[in-house]
């Protein structure tokens, strides 16, 4: 496997695999890997030629004070998992590669992006655009894979695709969780001990909340019975609980037919996020 640092040394490869008449699958993350990163990575591979992971901690979707100085960084490490499940090329740009000038073009979110991450995270989204659109332009990837856990940014992402005509196959993962049911993050590391220990229970109120909803159609009884789970068994602070129809992110209708379920919770300093979606009829939806 090859880790390629320069915009030049991709464009070469992408050339080549396209002379090749090879398909290839664009994973973008920003490293520090996990088993969810790599299980995108094993679609990508399953499913194109050539499989090729971006690894960029993008400054331009970190606010001002948030957590991009010490973001988990580790190459070496990433590298050697990449490889272990047949990712073909990272792409590790250093950030005056990605961003060499200052002031340019951005690309500006809509409402989707107004709300849950959104709202607590001003210009996140703008930002995860700018480098998912400059990341589709350099590697034209026929398949490119995201995580469910992510389901905002998908759902943002789907629509720059659809809006920007991106001709391209956008692939979503479902969450990949520990054996507890906390989701996989990179950002897990901050966690202390008893931070851990009670991080699962988001995803429970999630399912608790999720429950409620079959039974009952409740959305206030679903939302006040997972805040409730999370206050009576963290210490943490909840940034949002949400119900909405996905992916369109609106109030949930009778005619709604898929909703995501979605949580952002302060444990200590780490914000953690989790979500699950279904339809009403009870059968996990396809995203
Ligand atoms: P990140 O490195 O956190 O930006 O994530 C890169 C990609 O991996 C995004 O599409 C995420 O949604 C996805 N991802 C992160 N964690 C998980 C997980 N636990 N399960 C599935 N996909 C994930």
């Amino acid at each position: 496997m090859n880790v390629l640092t320069t915009i030049a040394q991709l464009r070469q490869v992408v050339l080549d695999t396209k002379n090749q008449h090879q398909t290839i699958g664009l994973v973008p993350t920003m490293g520090y890997l996990h088993e969810g990163h790599l299980t995108l990575a094993q679609h990508a591979k399953r499913e194109n030629d050539v499989a090729i992971m971006s690894i960029f901690v993008n400054p331009t979707q970190f606010g001002p004070n948030e957590d991009f100085e010490s973001y988990p960084r580790d190459l070496a490490r990433d590298t050697k998992l990449a490889a272990s499940v047949g990712v073909d090329y990272i792409f590790a740009p250093a950030v005056e590669e990605m961003y060499p000038q200052d002031g340019g073009i951005r690309i500006r979110a809509g409402r989707q992006a107004e709300l849950l991450c959104g709202a607590s995270r001003p210009g996140h989204f703008d930002g995860v655009l700018q480098v998912v659109a400059k990341l589709f332009n350099l590697v034209q990837p026929d398949r490119a894979y995201f995580g469910q856990k992510d389901a905002q940014q998908v759902a943002i992402i789907q629509t720059m695709v659809r809006d920007y005509n991106f001709p391209i196959e956008l692939r979503v993962v479902p969450v990949v969780r520990e054996e507890d049911g906390l989701a996989k993050s990179s950002r897990n590391v901050y966690l202390n001990e008893t931070e851990r220990t009670q991080a699962p229970a988001i995803q429970q109120a999630l399912q608790l909340a999720k429950c409620e909803l079959q039974e009952t159609q409740d959305v206030k009884k679903a939302l006040a019975l997972a805040t409730k789970l999370i206050e009576d068994n963290t210490d943490g602070n909840i940034d949002y609980l949400s119900i909405l129809s996905y992916p369109d992110l609106n109030e949930v209708t009778v005619d709604t037919e898929q909703i995501v379920l979605a949580a952002a919770v302060y444990l200590g300093k780490t914000r953690l996020i989790d979500n699950v979606i279904f339809s009403l009829k009870g059968e996990m939806a396809h995203v």
